[in-house]
């Protein structure tokens, strides 16, 4: 994780933390009051503990001569209780941490740091507010998969390719349906190719949608928005760090390729997403409305072979639905 975090993403992390930690007590005090009520004998046990451990801080300051003898002895009753709660707790019926707060992350005991380094658990979570903020400023509405209406696709062969677009389209849902279900970190990388109007920002979008739903850090933009936050952070006109946030995301949908302004900045910065996504083997969805020799004129041999030759492609086919849609209301 790099150095450069937002500040805000932070301040979230660390009060998310905070609040799992307090979570995590309270529970235990609730805990601590049932037992207290309805199992006395555990509750005075449990004091006994406290007791011990008190004895045992006490011992350690006083430094008396067989001070090493007194903490063998309260360290072995304390032992001794702990082990008399577990089967008594089990008797009454309760499970036997029942007394023991309960921290989702067992790592740091959600404090966020193990040895004054911050815990993977914080890491995540100052990963997962960046991630917030930049999906934030994205105009593009999320939809759910059964949003998506296979009738606006012709169900009759293409005249020339013979191509059935519903059917093809059909092929692309099921697809992306199963890409979500069996997504993880090693799931292969996507070229959404076709026209303009072909519903692939719509099927990008849904994707998006299903997998932030399941927990996955997703970015989801389109390309030109994403350069321009890059080209401002670059140009310290903006504090972010847009590059390494796409970078260090689970999935990267980068929407609408060939619609930014060919510059060397954005050459590069696109070439660097691309190319570094996939020498470090993580996902990462291309979409584009130009053909490949549209594509080949505009990119520059090194974007064009990462994404021919590591993305898997797939080929949407139709008339544009804006279209259709338009003569259905007439
Ligand atoms: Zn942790």
């Amino acid at each position: 994780m790099n150095n450069n975090i937002s500040p805000s993403a932070f301040t979230k992390a660390v009060s998310e933390i905070e609040n799992r930690r307090s979570k995590a007590f309270q529970t235990l005090e609730l805990h601590k009051a049932e037992i207290s009520k309805k199992a006395p004998e555990i509750d005075s046990l449990y004091n006994r503990i406290l007791q011990t451990s008190i004895e045992l801080s006490k011992a350690i300051i006083s430094r008396s001569e067989n001070i090493g003898k007194i903490i063998d002895e309260l360290k072995n009753k304390n032992l001794e209780n702990q082990l008399l709660i577990k089967v008594m707790l089990k008797e009454f019926g309760y499970p036997e941490d029942y007394l023991k707060a309960k921290y989702t992350c067992p790592i740091c005991n959600d404090s966020g740091y193990v040895n004054g380094s911050r815990c993977d658990c914080l890491n995540e979570l100052i990963k997962k507010y960046t991630i917030d903020e930049l999906n934030k400023s994205c105009k593009i509405e999320l939809h759910d998969f059964d949003e998506f209406n296979l009738n606006l696709y012709s169900k009759l062969p293409d005249d020339k390719s013979g191509i059935i677009p519903r059917e093809r389209m059909n092929e692309i849902l099921v697809q992306c349906r199963n890409y979500v279900d069996t997504f993880s970190k090693d799931s292969c990388s996507l070229f959404f190719l076709g026209k303009t109007g072909l519903g692939k920002t719509f099927i990008s979008s849904m994707i998006a949608k299903s997998l932030i739903e399941k927990g996955f850090n997703v970015v989801f933009d389109s390309i030109n928005n994403f350069l321009i936050k890059a080209e401002n952070d670059h140009f310290g006109r903006s504090n972010g760090n847009t590059v390494d946030t796409i970078l260090n995301a689970d999935l990267v949908i980068l929407d609408d390729l060939g619609s930014e302004f060919s510059t060397p900045f954005n050459n590069s910065t696109l070439y660097n997403i691309i190319n570094t996504r996939i020498n470090m083997e993580v996902p990462t969805i291309v979409s584009t409305n130009l053909s490949l020799s549209e594509l080949n004129e505009k990119y520059d041999d090194r974007i064009i072979s990462r994404l021919t030759g590591m993305f898997t492609p797939y080929r949407f086919f139709g008339t544009d639905i804006r279209q259709v849609k338009r003569r259905m209301m007439d």
